[in-house]
């Protein structure tokens, strides 16, 4: 049997709520189609990319990065790799949510440091920091990614990996963002 690899979304996806990962890595289920994913798949067109390249003043643009790690079963689609001119490799990702005031949310800046490690890998260069653009709200907003958000995401696929191989059911999350959840239907959520 081929040996399952986890993406940066299933990252984003535990940090989030680890049932969504339980069900699509243990039930195979899939997820309803959500408002954010339609209008996501929507938002990525050059008119989003273009004032983001030009405040990072990038030398080169990588759109739809195919990323894999071998060594951490990772793998991945960023949305955009920014190659700076002064050399420096900025991982993007365009999103339709909102942010949490100013800061990247916690989950993205899993994902990103996901990819991050992937980019590291395969381009022999440290990332330093990643930039989401938020398409709602019109934000750009920058992170560092330093050794300690790399090694949680790290932690995180140790997590999921045996989660997956104990086939253990994460406690439901209480919170307001079961409302939005494209697994609602198979989950019992406690809002
Ligand atoms: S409905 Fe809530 S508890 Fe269930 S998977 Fe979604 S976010 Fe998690």
């Amino acid at each position: 049997m081929e040996e399952e690899y986890l993406t940066a979304v299933d990252v984003k996806h535990y940090a989030y709520c680890p049932r969504i990962v339980y069900f699509t890595h243990v039930l195979h289920l899939q997820e309803r189609t959500t408002e954010a994913m339609l209008y996501g798949s929507e938002s990525h067109d050059e008119s989003v990319i273009a004032p983001v390249a030009a405040r990072l003043r990038a030398s080169k643009i990588i759109r739809d990065l195919e990323l894999v790690s071998d060594r951490l079963k990772l793998r991945g689609k960023l949305d955009y790799l920014i190659v700076t001119k002064f050399n420096e490799l900025i991982p993007v990702e365009v999103k339709w949510t909102e942010p949490i005031g100013e800061a990247v949310k916690r989950d993205h800046r899993l994902q990103l440091a996901s990819y991050a490690l992937m980019v590291e890998e395969n381009f022999g260069r440290t990332v330093k920091r990643a930039v989401v653009y938020y398409t709602r709200a019109k934000k750009l907003l920058s992170t560092p990614l330093d050794e300690d958000i790399k090694n949680e995401a790290k932690r995180t696929l140790k997590s999921i990996f045996h989660m997956i191989s104990e086939e253990e059911l994460p406690k439901a999350v209480k919170h307001k963002r079961c409302i939005n959840c494209g697994f609602k239907d198979y989950c019992k959520p406690l809002v």
